[in-house]
């Protein structure tokens, strides 16, 4: 057994003796210089509801609290991560691997654009195609001391999150949704497919949730009541943040500057991941 043994082999790649027998058996090993410990899959049901939003503001969060984030950019053709953290520079390589960009806090990034000669280029791609490349953007860049990876899913429940949540040891999902969806179906959709991969929900966020007037304080309902606590309890699941509609957010992505962008909208999200990491310590 490795001296940093962390007890999760799934986010391991040595091969000990007292390897425990593996989430799924299609997953594929990190790079072996990699060290993750915790992998968390941002999902959604269509693209737009603000799970790139969600998976960089958490990864900000849990960074500010001392543990080391990472974003792997696993939604090849709307890359927005490299964009709102202001990521101008191209990822480097090496004979051993590829190297994720470091934002100007810490996160290690690695996104399909930060390869890409011009980040406008459209990613044209088949599904096997796109697949392949988030596979190797875990197993072939070296991730070090990460205690967080957030993976912004591809949305949907289609070919390429499938087989990303094949490869890929995760272990739990964020399912991102907003009023405006179906999300009765969209949840139940996103449970089936976790239990089918045998990977725990972590709970809800509701985005776009209400909108709160600057001028008098309340709370506006844009897109009608939210039903979100009873989809909840239909399914044991937690509603772990609500997300305003904030016209600030915009400003802040468009400018690159998410990481200076200050809410504490992820406070109980951010315990509840806090506690996942120490149940491995004890
Ligand atoms: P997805 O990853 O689900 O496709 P994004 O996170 O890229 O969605 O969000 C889509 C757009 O909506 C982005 O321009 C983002 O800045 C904006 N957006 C997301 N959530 C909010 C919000 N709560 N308030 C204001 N704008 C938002």
């Amino acid at each position: 057994m490795s001296e940093n043994c962390n007890q999760s082999c799934n986010t391991c790649s040595e091969d000990c003796s007292e390897r425990k027998e593996q989430k799924n058996d299609f997953s594929e090993k990190p790079h072996e210089m990699s060290s993750i410990k915790k992998v968390i899959g941002v999902v959604s049901g269509k693209g737009g509801v603000g799970k790139s939003l969600v998976t960089s503001i958490l990864a900000v969060t849990m960074n500010k609290m001392g543990y080391k984030s990472a974003i792997l950019d696993a939604d090849i053709t709307g890359p927005s991560i490299p964009k709102v953290f202001g990521i101008k520079t191209k990822a480097a390589a090496s004979e051993f691997g590829f190297f994720p960009v470091k934002s100007n806090t810490g996160i290690d990034i690695m996104s399909v654009n930060l390869l890409l000669e011009n980040d406008t280029d459209p990613v044209v791609w088949r599904g096997p195609l796109i697949a392949g490349v988030v596979k190797q953007f875990w197993t072939d860049v070296i991730w070090s001391d990460v205690d967080f990876m957030f993976i912004d899913m591809p949305p949907g429940t289609g070919d390429v999150p499938l087989t990303v949540f094949q490869s890929i040891a995760v272990d739990g999902i964020i399912v991102v949704t907003s009023p405006q969806e179906l999300v009765s179906m969209i949840v139940s959709k996103a449970v089936k497919m976790a239990e089918m991969m045998n990977i725990p929900i972590i709970g809800l966020v509701e985005n776009m949730s209400y909108f709160r007037c600057p001028d008098n304080g309340k709370d506006y309902k844009i897109f009608g009541d939210s039903h979100i606590e009873e989809i909840a309890d239909k399914h044991n699941l937690k509603v772990l943040a609500k997300i305003p509609i904030d016209p600030e957010i915009t400003e802040f992505c468009d400018k690159g500057m998410i990481e200076s962008f200050k809410r504490d909208w992820f406070n109980s999200l951010a315990q509840v991941l806090q506690e996942k990491i120490k149940e491995d310590n004890n």
